[in-house]
């Protein structure tokens, strides 16, 4: 038999003062009380459908210097916007101490992201404290991050010297006027391709490509996008535009679904502009992204389809926002405190306890959810967290 101890997880600050348009991301309200076997490190945790812990993504700043409108719209992301105050994210040391504990538990993989996680100053230190952890087998992490590549060849080589293993880059479009418009900072695309390169050089492949594709605003770039990242042999994922946040004026027709991506790629094969295309086994549970390969085996592209096709059922990440919070789902609109308890002064083995317990009592599905629900019902629901903070 084991014997239960109880540990309470309760957000005890006083809520923050909203200053923007926008509500600050709430903060747990949650008071549970977490029955903890003696035997918790035995196994690793699965939540209420059986799913295991393998990812976690660390966002470590709600900060960005894009203004993309599906993600950080100008008019609500202005300078008045109420950021997180620099005292309330985690030191890097926080950080460390509790991807310990996640990995602990089972993860393997940790992606940093944000927020644009480039910007967050000397980020290089962070990279190379979660380098050194390893799994209870001895195994290095997968480390990898996600980043827009504005600062990325500046940063490339520190990054790999520090231990980051791998890179995703965000890139919409590769027409300078469109992509210009999507990340509304008068970006330009040869700074990201330039980071790309970079990136490249530095080893930190196999480079993926995000494209979040918008109809109507950047689809006709799908083609191009392709061809140009099937001949740099590089993996391109088309990601859905998703209802995260509640900032981006999301409407389920500006969706183009992975179905119709898939099409226009076909229909650019089948007029010999691009190799045929076959579907390929997933690399690994759990991973979000349906992979294709290109029948020459010059490259790969992914489709993210979180809104036609809802991978809920091996969901194996967690989240932690820039101020500690853990959140169960990129839809969540409650996190639970772990900051809390690291600056309480809790035992590691009392904050993996912790996180034990929420883990156990994950029910969240919901991108199935939504999938089950007429389009007019969407906006009733409650109100999420916005993605530059819970971290993409
Ligand atoms: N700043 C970094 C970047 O640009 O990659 C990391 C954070 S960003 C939130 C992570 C990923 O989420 C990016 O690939 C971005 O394009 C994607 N993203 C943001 N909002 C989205 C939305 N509404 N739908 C789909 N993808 C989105």
């Amino acid at each position: 038999m084991t014997s239960p101890r109880v540990i309470p997880i309760v957000d005890q600050r006083p809520p923050r003062p909203s200053r923007g348009r926008v509500p600050a991301p709430m903060a747990s309200s949650r008071t549970g009380d977490l029955l903890l076997p003696d035997s918790l490190h035995a196994l690793p945790p699965l939540d209420r459908l059986k799913r295991p812990l393998h990812d976690l993504r660390i966002s470590v700043t709600d900060r960005c210097n894009f203004r993309c409108s599906y993600c950080m719209p100008k008019e609500v992301f202005t300078k008045d916007y109420p950021y997180l105050p620099h005292g309330d994210l985690l030191t890097f040391e926080e950080i460390a101490r509790l991807a310990r504990a996640f990995v602990s538990l089972g993860v393997r993989k940790i992606r940093l992201t944000g927020g644009e996680p480039l910007l967050r100053k000397n980020i290089e230190a962070l990279i190379e404290q979660l380098a050194d952890i390893r799994t209870p087998q001895g195994q290095p992490l997968e480390l990898t991050l996600t980043t827009n590549g504005t600062l990325l060849a500046r940063k490339a080589a520190s990054l790999k010297a520090a231990g980051l293993r791998r890179a995703t880059i965000s890139l919409d479009a590769l027409d300078d006027t469109i992509f210009r418009q999507m990340n509304d900072m008068d970006y330009p695309v040869a700074g990201v391709l330039e980071g790309i390169a970079a990136a490249r050089a530095a080893g930190l492949g196999p480079l993926k490509i995000n494209m979040v594709v918008k109809r109507g605003v950047n689809d006709h770039e799908i083609v191009p996008m392709a061809r140009h990242f099937q001949r740099e042999g590089l993996t391109l994922r088309f990601i859905e535009y998703m209802d995260v946040g509640a900032t981006n004026g999301w409407r389920m027709d500006e969706v183009l679904p992975s179905a119709a991506v898939l099409e226009r790629l076909q229909h650019a094969a089948a007029q010999g502009m691009l190799p045929a295309l076959a579907p390929l086994e997933r690399a690994a549970p759990g991973e979000t992204a349906e992979r294709w390969g290109y029948a020459d085996g010059s490259a790969e592209v992914g489709f993210i389809s979180s809104v036609t096709h809802a991978f809920c059922g091996d969901c194996n990440r967690a989240r932690l926002s820039t101020e500690g919070q853990l959140y169960l789902c990129l839809f969540a609109h409650q996190g639970h405190d772990l900051r809390g308890l690291l600056r309480a002064g809790a035992s590691d083995e009392d904050i993996a306890a912790a996180i034990s317990g929420v883990w156990q009592e994950r029910t969240d599905r919901y991108s199935e959810l939504r999938a089950s629900l007429p389009p007019e019902s969407l906006g009733a629901m409650r109100p999420r967290i916005e993605m530059s903070y819970i971290g993409g």
